[in-house]
């Protein structure tokens, strides 16, 4: 085994350091316990970096190949290589062979943990360079096939398990059942309408007649079928949730482009907001809720999960908007019995009746949660009509902006791990360029994309801002639907036999 020198000169560089000089320096850098070793010089006198077509550089990577030689040491990085995804490629060969890497100016010795660092970083960056999005999504259709497999447990709601070979592997797939998926439409879509709890969502499903294939419903059933990221149409958005809950994403950021259903699986419940065990793989079958319902849903089970119904126990965003038809009083909610299943029981009534006596009120109990539901409705409906154009996006604008949103995701993750490197304070000058170079490009390139997506969004812009009046109406939280009431609504007025008038102000 040998310890190999590496030096580079440029004929078009009059005045850089000498292929000598360079050896010089390569030479300082072996250790005492190396002198015994044999050293062998490889030189190229004249040759750009620009590409690695050089007769020394060549000769040495025989060298490399055959096993022959243990260590490369440089002058300096730009000696082996200009071009970064060269440089990677090579760093992976020399790897494969066990051969040590040292740069004499940068302080780069791969044998170091700093210098394993590096070559990740750079690997990084080279991935960065080689791929452009075409490309990635068109692998990731025939990586897809691989992935497409069930990973097991059980056998979510709307789908049949078919057994495949998939690499000679017997696995599971997942074929949908047209019924249960129609079922399942429905179910997300009325969930995400807000103040309808899960109980309600079951009451609803039995008043339809939408029963279950399988036994009945139940809210643990559909809880865990509003949870299951089986059903959502991956997308970008998909994608910004689950880094934000920590979890390891296995599929490429190209896969969520908002066709395909996604798995999440490991050690911990899915109830924990910290998902960094879990991992998450775009599936082969496609999905069936779009993802911004499908975030509304998680949304909800979310929150319930930390406040409960003590809201909507005591008081209705409605409150203040209702009044009684007969006396012209203001209703207020007042609390009734507890239902079977422990949930509480609200119900407007005429203060006029309650507190002076002077009203006789409604002959049936206004339940506030059907009066919101209704009230609701008619919100969106109005919002509907406010808009000026009812065109949708066209689908193909939509997944141009996915995908270069997902293309965002991807910048900023390398953005961050550019700044983490530049804070490190044993990183060289030259390093330090290389880096800077780097964000630079990636920053031009985000900019870039930001306006593409602006000029795409501004296209349409009358249609997006219409569609996100709506949306931002199914997403509102509590406080939020008051407010719009406020602006949009003067007074609702009960009659005596509880039907109900909107007084609109718009
Ligand atoms: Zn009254």
């Amino acid at each position: 085994m040998s310890i190999a020198l590496y030096a580079r000169k440029s004929i078009e560089r009059e005045n850089s350091i000498s292929c000598e000089t360079q050896l010089e320096y390569c030479k300082s850098m072996i250790k005492p316990d190396e002198q015994t070793e044999k050293i062998v010089t490889f030189v190229d006198n004249g040759f750009s970096g620009g590409n690695v077509d050089r007769d020394g550089f060549q000769k040495m990577m025989r060298q490399v190949e055959r096993g022959k030689i243990s260590k490369i040491i440089v002058y300096r990085l730009d000696r082996i290589s200009r071009s970064l995804s060269d440089f990677v490629n090579i760093l992976n060969t020399l790897k494969k062979h066990n051969v040590k890497f040292i740069s004499s100016q940068e302080s780069f010795d791969t044998s170091s943990p700093y210098g394993e660092m590096i070559v990740k970083i750079l690997m990084i960056f080279a991935e960065f360079e080689r791929q452009s999005i075409i490309e990635r999504v068109t692998q990731a259709y025939a990586h897809r096939s691989e992935m497409g497999f069930y990973m097991g447990g059980r056998k979510p709601y709307g789908f049949t398990l078919t057994d495949t070979m998939i690499h000679n592997i017997k696995t599971k797939m997942l074929s949908p059942v047209a019924e249960e998926i129609e079922q399942l439409k429905y179910i997300f879509e009325a969930y995400s309408v807000p103040g309808i709890t899960l109980r309600r969502l079951m009451d609803n499903l039995i008043d339809n007649d939408i029963l279950p294939t399988d036994g009945s419903w139940s809210t643990g059933k559909l809880s865990t079928i509003l949870k299951n990221p089986i059903y959502v149409k991956a997308n970008n958005d998909i994608y910004e949730y689950l880094l934000k809950h920590n979890t390891n994403i296995i599929s490429d950021i190209s896969e969520f482009n908002g066709v395909h259903g996604l798995q999440i699986y490991g050690k911990t419940k899915h109830s924990t907001d910290d998902w960094s065990d879990m991992k998450a793989v775009v599936m082969s079958h496609e999905g069936v809720i779009n993802s911004d319902i499908w975030l509304n849903c998680q949304k909800k089970l979310e929150k319930n999960k930390q406040i409960g119904n003590a809201i909507s126990n005591t008081t209705s965003w409605l409150g203040g908007k209702i009044a009684c038809k007969s006396c012209g009083r203001t209703m207020t909610v007042t609390k009734g019995g507890k239902r079977r299943d422990g949930s509480q029981t609200r119900y407007f009534s005429c203060t006029g009746k309650s507190h002076n006596r002077i009203c006789k009120g409604t002959k049936k109990p206004v339940y506030a949660d059907s009066l919101e539901d209704m009230v609701y409705e008619l919100v969106s409906e109005k919002i509907e009509t406010l808009k000026c154009t009812r065109k949708k996006i066209s689908t193909d604008n939509s997944n141009q902006i996915n995908l270069l949103k997902n293309r965002i995701s991807e910048i900023k993750k390398a953005q961050e791990q550019l700044v983490n490197l530049l804070m490190n304070d044993a990183i060289e000058t030259d390093m330090i360029n290389l880096l800077n170079e780097r964000a630079k490009k990636l920053a031009e390139e985000k900019a870039d994309i930001l306006s593409k997506i602006d000029a795409l969004e501004n296209e349409e812009s009358e249609i997006i801002s219409a569609i996100n009046l709506s949306k931002k109406w199914r997403a509102a939280n509590f406080e939020e639907r008051k407010a719009v009431c406020n602006i949009l609504i003067h007074k609702i007025l009960i009659d005596e036999s509880g039907n109900c008038e909107v007084v609109w102000n718009i």
